[in-house]
């Protein structure tokens, strides 16, 4: 392992680039996606959420350009961008360089210099399916800045970043969970994280006889960005209604007791349990309890499917197809909803059995070709390489 990381790092070193540069004049950084294990549609609520970070990430390589000029190329867009930093930024097209301007900015707000910088993205997390690729970009480029300019943050100041730069440039009002875990994401554990106060623990899970396996449905259903404002808007009215300041000071009984709509009781039904069930799991891991905490998997998805709605055809059947697989301790949709991805607990032994038979049934069922992948708690970000003689 150590070996290949090795040989990995001396070819990146040694290898030009397509226009002829070296890697070795080149800063190269990264930051992880990450997996929701349970506590869903509750970051925005004050809730607990209990992510991860995954083994892939967004890598970042950088050249220095001349002064107060960006230029971003992505293997996953086709146009490359320029970016002139002596003007104020503004977001605009194309909509993924948003991100990047928008973490530039948060740099310069805090009297930052953002120098001059050639960048080449690429990535192993998939864009778009609940795993926080536009977290892990923010973060990484962040990552970057920190390195070039030598002006470290706090790594949760950092994530705070990285959340406005979504607010205010992607323009998606997203929690504090996605740019927690990728910042503060460890090898080998969870992250449990109280969004009422930012506090966070880190839950060892790192056995090797469990696995999590994430299935990518493939579909992403149009209704996801304005869903979520209307499941906020619920959460926001519910919160009112009960006299709290969110629905993370509410109890079940009080919601019994209150006479909310039928729609909005259940909303908040869901954030209320769903905050219990992230509490019991995190329990449940720190003692090895797979299969209580896949018990809790289970009902979270139920939850989401008939409380919050925010689930759709394909998620549900691939996790009623997966619940009753053998070696499967639980699993759930993962991520805002409206399709992306299922995560399952699993035991590691039966990770290929259960791959292959949720693929088969999945793509039979719905003509889709799913992608699955087993995934481990990992580490945050990295810087890679710096340029040979570069000190910050
Ligand atoms: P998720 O964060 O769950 O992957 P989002 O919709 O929040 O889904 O973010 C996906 C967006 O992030 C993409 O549409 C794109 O704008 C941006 N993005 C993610 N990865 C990359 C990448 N490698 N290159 C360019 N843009 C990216
Ligand atoms: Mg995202």
């Amino acid at each position: 392992m150590i070996k290949l990381r090795i040989m990995a790092r001396l070819n990146s070193l040694i290898a030009p680039t397509g226009n002829g540069r070296s890697q070795a004049d080149a800063w190269v950084v990264s930051a992880p996606g990450r997996v929701n294990l349970i506590g869903e549609h509750v970051d925005y609520n004050g809730g607990l959420v209990l992510p991860a970070a995954i083994d892939r990430r967004v890598v970042l390589t950088a050249w220095p350009l001349g002064r107060g000029r960006l230029r971003l190329r992505s293997r996953h867009a086709e146009r490359e961008v320029e970016i002139d930093l002596l003007q104020p930024l503004q977001k605009g097209e194309p909509s993924w360089a948003n991100y990047i301007k928008g973490v530039a900015a948060g740099f310069q707000r805090l009297g930052i210099t953002v120098p001059g910088l050639d960048v080449e993205i690429d990535s192993t997390v998939p864009a778009g399916a609940g795993l926080s690729s536009s977290a892990a970009l923010e973060v990484a480029v962040a990552t970057l800045l920190e390195e070039v300019t030598g002006c470290r943050l706090d790594p949760t100041e950092k994530a705070l970043l990285c959340q406005r730069a979504e607010h205010e440039f992607a323009g998606v009002p997203c929690g504090i969970m996605d740019q927690f875990a990728s910042v503060h994401g460890r090898e080998g554990h969870a992250l449990l994280l109280d969004c009422r106060d930012q506090t966070f623990e880190h839950i060892p899970m790192s056995d090797p006889a469990v696995s999590l396996v994430i299935f990518d449905t493939k579909v992403k259903h149009r209704l996801a960005g304005s869903a979520y404002a209307r499941r906020r808007a619920s959460c926001e009215a519910a919160a009112a209604a009960l006299g709290v300041e969110t629905l993370r000071e509410a109890t079940l009984e009080q919601l019994e007791a209150a006479n909310l709509d039928e729609e909005t009781h259940r909303r908040a039904r869901h954030v209320i349990t769903e905050i219990a069930r992230t509490a019991d799991a995190a329990a449940a891991l720190k003692s090895g309890a797979w299969a209580a905490a896949g018990d809790l998997m289970r009902a979270s998805h139920r939850s989401l499917r008939d409380d919050f709605e925010v689930s759709c055809p394909e998620l549900d059947f691939a996790a009623d197809t997966a619940a009753v697989l053998e070696g499967v301790y639980g699993c759930r949709m993962t991520g805002g909803g409206f399709g992306g991805c299922v995560v399952g607990l699993v035991a590691t032994e039966a990770v290929g059995e259960i791959s292959d038979r949720l693929s088969v049934a999945y793509q039979k069922h719905t003509g889709i070709e799913p992608a699955v992948f087993l995934t481990r708690p990992s580490g945050g970000p990295l810087v890679e390489s710096v340029p040979s003689g570069h000190v910050s």
